[in-house]
């Protein structure tokens, strides 16, 4: 069987577990939206730019609510084959549910992963070929981790000579994990979305039922882990909405404020970039456009959009990262003005109000 759609392109694995639909990409077996596509350039400089102005690393908050997420879809996955998780950690299938995860890793875009050794609670050794941001793809290793042992993991991840990393597993008994507050406090929450006051049905691969514009818009090369977007071959990936609402979420706990501006400023200057070297600004002239770039990404459902005078006012709902989409409807705004706008933002639930105007 081959791994990937014949039609379209798109891995199986993601087309038998996960269903476009109310603007979110949905998890068949929990009915919560999982993943968005984003770009690896985003999600790098998002993290690197927010850290240096809040003056501390990430890195903490990366990994215990990325490993929480990680933990959570891969439950979610074998859920979806009930008979499957009931019987996916007793050997010899463990290995079977081993590959499993590696494979469905590499569909998600997380890079290369070569097991070289694993025993079930024992140690195991992996070679990691390019992780697309180091803390973020350690704690994905480790929450895939903390479901097969069903105990904490630790690892430790050497880089070598030629670039690639070798992560030494080790299984930490339960009494010695740390289990520290904020790891508790990362627990994901349920993302289910609601059916939106609009609705669309984008049209589908015949064969495997994603949406067809998914398979030429975005590649997938299985060997490597590494999706590219073909408008201009950039690097992306099918990140965990779970992982990116509880970084969120971690964020104002720990500082006691609300950082959405910052990461929507940073989200602008990233998407602006985008746009005056791409032509993807001629693709997002209507809302039917912008509409379906949003569902395509699983970024929520534009419902709403209104144009008065310079203002445009926006309503998205089921926006779960609700930051991300402000920043690019911002960044659009701008690129058409040809100067920089400000703009309102407010939340109600899922729902997303932002309305944009030159400053
Ligand atoms: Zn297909």
């Amino acid at each position: 069987m081959r791994a990937v759609c014949e039609v379209c392109g798109v891995p199986k694995l993601i087309a038998k577990t996960h269903s476009w639909r109310d603007g979110c990409i949905v998890d068949n077996a929990s009915g919560n939206a999982n993943f968005c596509f984003y770009e690896v350039s985003f999600h790098n400089a998002l993290f690197a730019k927010v850290g240096a102005e809040l003056g501390m690393p990430l890195d903490n908050i990366i990994l215990n609510a990325g490993r929480q997420a990680s933990a959570r879809v891969i439950e979610d996955l074998l859920s979806t084959h009930p008979l499957l998780g009931k019987i996916a950690f007793k050997a010899p299938l463990y290995h079977l549910t081993q590959k499993l995860l590696v494979d469905f890793g590499m569909s998600i875009g997380i890079g290369r992963i070569e097991i070289l050794e694993h025993k079930k609670g024992k140690r195991g050794l992996l070679r990691y070929i390019d992780p697309y941001n180091l803390p973020h793809c350690t704690a994905i290793l480790l929450g895939s981790m903390d479901v097969i042992y069903d105990n904490p993991v630790a690892i430790t991840l050497r880089e070598e000579e030629d670039g690639s990393f070798l992560g030494e597993l080790k299984p930490v008994g339960k009494k010695d994990a740390v289990e520290d507050e904020a790891f508790l406090r990362l627990a994901s929450e349920d993302l289910k979305p609601r059916r939106p006051a609009v609705t669309r049905e984008l049209p589908a691969c015949k064969k495997c039922g994603v949406p067809r514009d998914i398979g030429s818009l975005y590649s997938f090369d299985l060997e490597k882990g590494i999706i590219t977007e073909q408008l201009n071959r950039e690097r992306a990936v099918l990140l965990g909405v779970y992982s990116l609402n509880s970084i969120l979420r971690e964020f104002e706990n720990e500082l006691g404020r609300d950082i959405a501006d910052l990461f929507i400023r940073k989200e602008e200057e990233s998407f602006k970039k985008k746009l005056a070297v791409t032509l993807l600004a001629e693709e997002l002239k209507d809302m039917q456009q912008i509409r379906d770039y949003c569902c395509l990404r699983g970024l929520g459902m534009l419902t709403e959009m209104v144009e008065e005078g310079d203002k445009t006012s926006f309503t998205i709902e089921n926006a779960f990262i609700p930051p991300m989409v402000a920043g690019r409807f911002l960044a659009l705004c701008e690129y058409r003005h040809g100067r920089s706008c400000g703009y309102d933002y407010s939340l109600h639930g899922n729902t997303l109000s932002l309305s944009v105007s030159p400053a």
